[in-house]
């Protein structure tokens, strides 16, 4: 069976064309800038990369792009089994992932209150592939799900707990998929099983989020509410006073909008550096450009605070896992955050295995160590194509 996947953004389309049989990638892309000027999609289709430049006026557009270049091509004739979607928001009665129904359909909408800068975009893509693929069955995987499992103690804010309730303002975090696929192969990695393990597993990328697994189970996330909560990231704040916002407000008389502007797009590694919000970059000049040392050593301070104080949480820990757009493919923010923490947790880096550009799960801790620590590269659309196919069939 084929499965397609979809993560639809405001004016983006990422797919993942998934044959499930040997759970191999049979095609990969992305539709950017739908609904602006100089539209494109770029694809890869069994190693070979492609890309037609072209306006899209909506999402139904885009997708149709998609599958005409997929039907000439990936599916051969072969038609597609089943449609995942990831979803950022599930609230807190979504759980496990959900075949789609025109109820479930209006709840995520109704959730876009909490998340209404990804559930709109989500809604869009489960109604465009409704409309493209009739009657053929959708799946929505909620990026919130697997953190369901954390207890109220973590997951309550200091706030009134009435304004809270009917708000439903508590931590809900994200990259749910994400860190539960690389707790699972952390485990696989190290020969010994899930639910006896404490695993602090770090998703790093453009967006970033810190999870505590202990024996399978998120206890703990570094997002919130939203996303924007936890250790900063390529454009977003990550956790700040809440009284520098009530500030913002009077002194620079930004409203919700700006505000919202300010923390998600402006802040973060583009922020503090002032010129980009790409890893990279802020690596390559640490040396010479004082902005990029104080970002590089502002984010890698960040994620080793949350490290401690989950190791805290769950009174000790196994294991640490990196992964995502720098977890993967940054040894220098490894090295630095490992090197702050080696004497807490007794971590010994083999730094010729850090320093690997290995695209392989793996060890990059010495066997003396006493905490593991190892890169897994995500994949959360395998994920969420196996969650469909399980609700298809
Ligand atoms: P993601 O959101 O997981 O796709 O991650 C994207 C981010 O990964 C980029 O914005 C970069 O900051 C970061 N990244 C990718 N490759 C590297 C690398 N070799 N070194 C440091 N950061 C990287």
């Amino acid at each position: 069976m084929i499965i397609l996947t979809l993560n639809a953004g405001s004016s983006s389309l990422k797919f993942n064309l998934i044959e499930m049989t040997n759970e191999t990638t049979l095609a990969d892309g992305i539709a950017e800038r739908i609904g602006l000027p100089e539209g494109f999609v770029r694809w890869t289709i069994q190693g070979e990369k492609g890309r037609v430049e072209q306006d899209m006026k909506d999402h139904k557009d885009a997708l149709q792009i998609i599958m005409d270049e997929l039907s000439k091509t990936a599916l051969k004739g072969r038609d597609v089994g089943g449609v995942g979607h990831r979803v950022a928001h599930g609230g807190s009665h979504f759980g496990d992932p959900m075949l789609i129904t025109p109820k479930v359909l209006d709840e995520i909408e109704e959730l876009s209150a909490l998340a209404p800068l990804h559930n709109p975009a989500n809604v869009l893509g489960i109604k465009t592939a409704m409309e493209i693929f009739p009657g053929k069955p959708q799946v929505a995987v909620f990026d919130t799900a697997f953190h369901s499992t954390i207890p109220d103690y973590a997951y309550t804010y200091g706030l009134p707990h009435e304004v809270c309730k009917k708000h439903g303002i508590r931590r809900y975090g994200f990259h749910g998929t994400s860190h539960r696929y690389v707790a699972e192969h952390t485990a696989v990695l190290l020969g010994k099983p899930l639910d006896s393990l404490k695993i602090i597993t770090c998703h790093l990328g453009n967006g970033s989020s810190i999870t505590a697994v202990d024996r399978g189970k998120s206890i703990d996330t570094s997002m919130g509410l939203t996303p924007v909560e936890g250790v900063i990231m390529g454009t977003r704040s990550g956790t700040i006073d809440p009284g520098a916002i009530i500030m913002l407000m009077e002194k620079e008389k930004l409203d919700a909008k700006a505000l919202n502007t300010m923390l998600n797009k402006q802040s973060g590694l583009q922020g503090v550096s002032g010129f980009s919000s790409d890893c990279r970059d802020i690596e390559d000049s640490m040396a010479t450009n004082d902005h990029s040392r104080l970002t590089f050593e502002l984010l890698c301070y960040g994620i080793v605070k949350y490290i401690g104080s989950y190791a805290a949480a769950m009174d000790g820990i196994d294991a640490i896992t990196f992964t995502a757009g720098i977890g993967e493919n940054s040894p220098g923010v490894r090295a630095c955050v490992c090197g702050r923490i080696k004497n807490l947790l007794g971590i010994q880096l083999d730094e010729e295995a850090n320093a690997s550009r290995s695209k392989e799960n793996r060890l990059i801790s010495k066997p003396s160590s006493r905490t593991a620590v190892c890169v897994i590269p995500t994949n959360e659309e395998l994920m969420i194509a196996r969650y469909t196919a399980k609700l298809v069939y």
